[in-house]
């Protein structure tokens, strides 16, 4: 059986450490802030900033929750985001996606300050992250990324596959991989014969929202499969894209859901808003002595 990489554990040790970073800031005078905008009243948008927010008060953070109802006007909401930019005690915004249809949802993401996007989903963020220069990472794949080397797999020259090509997940994954010597194939619906990517993969990626889709059959014995997916299966259970019983077997590694990814989606967040306050602060702390 294939090792099982505790996303839990490995976020809780990552916690700690932003915790600890935490303190030493707000020992100097700054308290790192995240605000979050949460539009209607989705329930699992909702169990997801609930959770977002637990973590940051957890980390010392200040917390600010904007509860918006669903037929805000998109200028109600900008106006919220330009509020938040202004805030000097606020380090980090996040507008919990999806947007109801009405809302511009990438003008939503271009009025978040760069500085502030502790998402990650900016054009300038990504954009910087591509050509390799310091921005804020988008949290899933910066929490994968995170995964694969606290558990210790060699990445470079390895075959990676990306099942998916969302702006979230599958693309960001792809170039950060990319940066770490993987050689990249993405897969998405289009893809002809998918089962002839999959088992070339050393490292696969499903990041596809298919209940169990990826079986025994799609994987090479040894390979790192880690699963990204967030789904219910038909007893209403929690699982994700891949067969976790079936593959757990032939796999070299496999993240669990729950416990896998998710935990570190959130790790990144808070990692994101710590680095966004420590660049403000050392500007704050250096002016004002
Ligand atoms: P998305 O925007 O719906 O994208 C899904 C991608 O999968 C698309 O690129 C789609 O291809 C591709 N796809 C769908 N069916 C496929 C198939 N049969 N074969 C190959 N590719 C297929 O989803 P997302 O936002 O990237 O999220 C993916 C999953 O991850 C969801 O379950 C979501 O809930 C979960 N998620 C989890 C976390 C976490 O923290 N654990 C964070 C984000 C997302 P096309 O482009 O051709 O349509």
């Amino acid at each position: 059986m294939g090792v099982i990489i505790d996303g839990k554990a490995i976020g809780e040790k990552i916690r700690k450490e932003i915790k600890a970073d935490t303190e030493r800031l707000i020992e100097r005078g700054c308290r790192p802030g995240l605000a979050v905008v949460l539009v209607g009243d989705d329930q699992a948008s909702r169990t997801y900033v609930r959770n977002k927010q637990k973590s940051s008060i957890e980390a010392g953070m200040k917390s600010e929750l904007i509860e918006l109802p669903v037929d805000v006007s998109q200028q109600a909401l900008l106006n919220t985001v330009d509020r938040l930019n202004a805030d000097p005690t606020i380090h980090g915004i996040l507008v919990q996606l999806p947007l109801p249809p009405h809302i511009d949802e990438s003008a939503v993401i271009q009025a978040i300050s760069p500085k502030k996007d502790v998402d990650g989903f900016h054009p300038e963020n990504v954009g910087k992250m591509i050509i390799g220069q310091d921005s804020f990472l988008s949290c899933t794949p910066a929490g994968i990324l995170e995964l694969l080397k606290q558990t210790g797999v060699d990445i470079a020259g390895k075959h990676a596959v990306i099942l998916g090509r969302s702006n979230i997940v599958g693309k960001p994954m792809g170039q950060l991989l990319l940066q770490e010597d993987a050689t990249v194939t993405y897969c998405h619906s289009k893809t002809r014969d998918l089962k002839s990517f999959t088992r070339q993969a050393d490292i696969l990626i499903a990041a596809i929202g298919r209940a169990e889709f990826i079986d025994a059959d799609h994987i090479k014995e040894g390979a790192v499969v880690i699963d990204v997916g967030m789904n219910r299966d038909e007893n209403g259970k929690r699982c994700g894209d891949v067969d976790f019983e079936g593959v757990k077997e032939k796999a070299g590694a496999i993240t669990p859901v729950p416990g896998g990814v998710g935990p570190m989606t959130v790790t990144m967040l808070l990692k994101n808003t710590l680095k966004s306050a420590q660049r403000t602060c050392s500007n704050y702390i250096s002016t004002n002595g």
